[in-house]
């Protein structure tokens, strides 16, 4: 054999470990450790440090590497967020948590504690502003049966007088005293809603049709023929269709690069922060000028 052959050195070992009977190997093994470590065993006899790890557990010696486990493993259990099997670990456990199963749910409920503390701060401001006489524009609104944005508008048209705005827990809230609402409910709502009754009537003598409150901007501009009307606008009236959007030219060129990039209309709308429409006309107007 050649002296310094690793492979036939290997196949030598292992023969002298296999010629060895099972028993008298573990009996060594049994002897050596734990005083020895596997590794330090398999060197002394000659084999791989695996036969020793296993003679080891077979022999049900094996100490584990490193301190002993200080708490009991604990069990399994539901997260209290999500609801989903999981095992915490034993110094979670015993520091009183491990109730959670991950960062996302620890997040998401202490999102809904913040939450719901806010909530109980402003509705305490509430009822502090109600006990001293003020209302919001919401409860305001909410008593006359109409929606706020209404409200803004007559104080901006001057008939309802507002008591200033408070910042309540991150939010801005417009105040009005109880009196005015209530001055406001007797003295202007009448006339105003007599005046609006007036209108709707007068449309409906005029043919016009109530637009639905479920129609959004475009189909009230196809509607009311700025859309898709052919002929052009009166003089001062708006143009067709949506405002339209112009572009620098460094913009023009970058979405000619996307697209000859093959980028749909949408990804470079969404790249560009403009809408697909846009990119659109000017993919459209491009090619037209290509062709030309
Ligand atoms: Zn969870």
């Amino acid at each position: 054999m050649v002296d310094g052959d690793g492979a036939a050195r290997g196949r030598e070992a292992a023969l002298k470990v296999r010629r060895m009977k099972l028993s008298d190997r573990r009996a060594r093994v049994a002897g050596l450790y734990p005083e020895l470590s596997t590794t330090e065993i398999a060197a002394e006899l000659g084999c791989a440090q695996s036969t020793i790890a296993n003679d080891v557990i077979a022999l049900g010696i094996s100490a584990p590497v490193g301190p002993r486990r200080k708490y009991p493993e604990p069990k399994p259990r539901q997260c209290e967020e999500c609801g989903v099997k999981f095992r915490p670990t034993a110094s979670q456990v015993e520091r009183g948590y491990g109730k959670l199963c991950s960062e996302e749910c620890r997040r998401h409920r202490g999102g809904l504690r913040a939450t719901t503390e806010r909530h109980r701060r402003a509705d305490e401001q509430l009822a502090r502003l109600n006990a001293d006489g003020f209302l919001t524009m919401r409860q305001a609104a909410d008593e006359l049966k109409c929606v706020e944005s209404s409200l803004h508008r007559y104080v901006e048209l001057g008939y309802l007088e507002t008591a200033g705005r408070r910042r309540v827990e991150g939010e801005w809230w417009t105040l009005v005293r109880r009196e005015e609402v209530e001055r406001f409910k007797a003295e202007e709502w009448p006339a105003i809603r007599a005046r609006h009754a007036e209108m709707r009537r007068e449309d409906l003598e005029r043919g016009w049709p109530v637009l639905p409150s479920t129609w959004g901007g475009r189909a009230r501009q196809r509607h009311l023929g700025r859309a898709n009307a052919t002929k052009p606008p009166k003089p001062l009236a708006k143009p067709r269709g949506n405002q339209r959007v112009e572009l620098a030219d460094d913009e023009v060129k970058r979405i000619e690069k996307f697209a000859d990039r093959g980028w749909g209309r949408r990804a470079i709308a969404n790249e560009l922060g403009i809408g697909p429409d846009v990119v659109r006309r000017v993919l459209a107007e491009l090619r037209r000028s290509r062709t030309v």
